[in-house]
């Protein structure tokens, strides 16, 4: 070590210098002094590090070291603690299920239960008609069933639990026929064949990429056979020469060799989105119709409502799934199981549902409704008068996002905000560091803001927003 990193290291603060002056400061308000003295420790280690780093020939010789210096990034520290880190943002983009923003936002009813229910205790296990001990899922089964049609219900923690439970529960050491062109992995690194793996089940994929006849998964049919699997390729499409298996045959299939049938429906909706320009897809309801054993879908994708997993099927079935040890571990919360409970009573009217559940409404609102709202921003960014700031409206595309609908593009109108002084990706980042974040889309220098994901409500935050990229606030 050489003389002047000795020198610069014995300069280093002493912790009790850093607490003495914090505590003249009246630094401690709201943060006990155990966790003052660890980020006064952490503040004076990373110091050191930077020193001996620098005689690495790493980082640049650090300035001084005065204890107040180190006092100054301990509050710094200390008041970041204070700050939310999960917050609410506006989501700008255009895509209405956007995993990295909390996909769907839930219903004013759905938040008024979740306080109700959870400012108190609840009959979360209580049956209150017998007085003893009841079942978590039994708050939202009925409506579930009445709503698709299904026997029974369970719901976990999310989808992708959902389906690594009911693997395991149904084919843990045996064999689950699954067609090459649906082993996907959808975001987040879920990957079908991995999670097969993890709940035990053994892969048997059958057929090709892009085509599956039934006769390949009538000969995978053996005595090990646990399950046939169908999954919902969500967020990919196989055009050209293609072929598979409808599920009403698989369900024969199931049937005829008294073999379980499963589909991972991924999103599930339970309306129809035909009628308002998207391709068909069966609903839930269409799908448990052809009598398949079981389904999961997502309670945060198009159903629109919590983070959840919902299993639904055929009592006997579903009773395996539940006596699993594995059901304990990913079971889901009061707080979701109030906010689901009211989410499902819109489905109870499903012409209603497409008007009050949000995700619905944000897909299927008329382009014009969009372009009425578009103006009325626009209008209420020009009376701003934010000199270098140059708005206008425009044409585009909005997606499902989620896995949901891919490669329909949703028309949308887009409110484009451009500047000569202040370079796009400077405009961008503003607006992501703002109170009340805006995440919005970059195209050709321009920010775009899409108003198929905005609501009238949050046209102030972008007000501010604005006012502060002008460097007016
Ligand atoms: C989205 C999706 C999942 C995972 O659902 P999460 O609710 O995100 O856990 C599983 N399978 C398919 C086909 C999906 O689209």
């Amino acid at each position: 070590m050489d003389d002047k990193i000795r020198e610069l290291l014995k300069t280093l603060p002493k912790i009790d210098e850093v607490l003495l002056i914090l505590e003249n400061d009246d630094a401690f308000k709201g943060v006990s002094r155990d966790i003052v003295v660890e980020k006064c420790r952490q503040v004076v280690e990373e110091m050191r590090k930077d020193i001996l780093d620098s005689e690495k020939g790493g980082g640049k010789t650090p300035g001084p070291l005065s204890p107040d210096r180190a006092a100054r990034e301990v509050q710094k520290r200390l008041l970041a603690l204070h700050d939310y880190s999960l917050r609410r943002v506006v989501n700008a983009t255009g895509i209405i299920l956007h995993t990295n923003l909390g996909r769907a936002p839930l219903c004013g009813e759905a938040l008024k239960r979740i306080i109700d229910v959870s400012e108190g205790y609840s009959n979360l296990e209580f049956n209150l008609d017998k007085g003893e001990r009841g079942i978590r899922y039994d708050h939202v089964k009925d409506i579930l069933c009445c709503v698709s049609g299904a026997e029974d219900a369970i719901i976990v923690n999310n989808n992708a639990a959902a389906v690594l439970l009911t693997l395991n529960a149904l084919s843990e050491g045996k064999e689950a026929i699954v067609s090459r062109g649906e082993l996907i992995e959808i975001g987040g690194a879920f990957r079908i064949p991995e999670v097969m793996e993890k709940s035990g089940a053994i892969l048997r994929e059958v057929g090709t990429t892009n085509r599956t006849h039934f006769s390949d998964y009538d000969n995978a049919v053996c005595g090990n056979t646990g399950l046939i699997l169908k999954v919902h390729t969500s967020n990919f499409k196989v055009l050209g020469f293609t072929d598979e298996i409808g599920l009403d045959e698989l369900v024969a299939l199931g049937k005829k060799k008294d073999i379980p049938v499963m589909n991972d429906l991924g999103s599930g909706c339970f309306v129809q989105l035909d009628k308002y320009g998207f391709e068909r897809e069966p609903t839930v309801q269409e799908v448990l119709k052809t009598g398949v054993d079981v389904v999961t879908f997502s309670g945060d994708k198009l159903l629109g409502g919590p983070q959840a997993g919902i299993i639904l099927g055929k009592k006997t079935i579903l009773d395996r799934i539940k006596k699993n040890p594995l059901n304990r571990a990913l079971r889901i919360d009061k707080l979701t199981l109030a906010a689901l409970e009211a989410t499902m009573m819109h489905y109870l009217d499903l012409d209603r549902a497409v008007c009050d559940v949000r995700v619905l409404r944000s897909l299927t609102e008329p382009v014009a409704d969009v372009e009425k709202r578009a103006r009325r921003l626009l209008d209420l960014l020009e009376k701003l008068s934010l000199k270098d700031l140059t708005f206008s409206i425009m044409k585009e595309h909005s997606m499902a996002g989620g896995g949901s609908l891919p490669t329909q593009e949703i028309p949308t109108v887009v409110v484009t905000v451009s500047s000569r002084g202040i370079p796009t990706s400077r405009m961008e980042r503003r607006l992501r560091k703002l109170e009340v974040p805006i995440i919005a889309r970059i195209f050709e220098d321009q920010v775009l803001l899409d108003l198929r994901t905005i609501t009238e409500e949050e046209f102030v935050f972008i007000e501010e927003g604005m006012k502060h990229i002008a460097g007016l606030a």
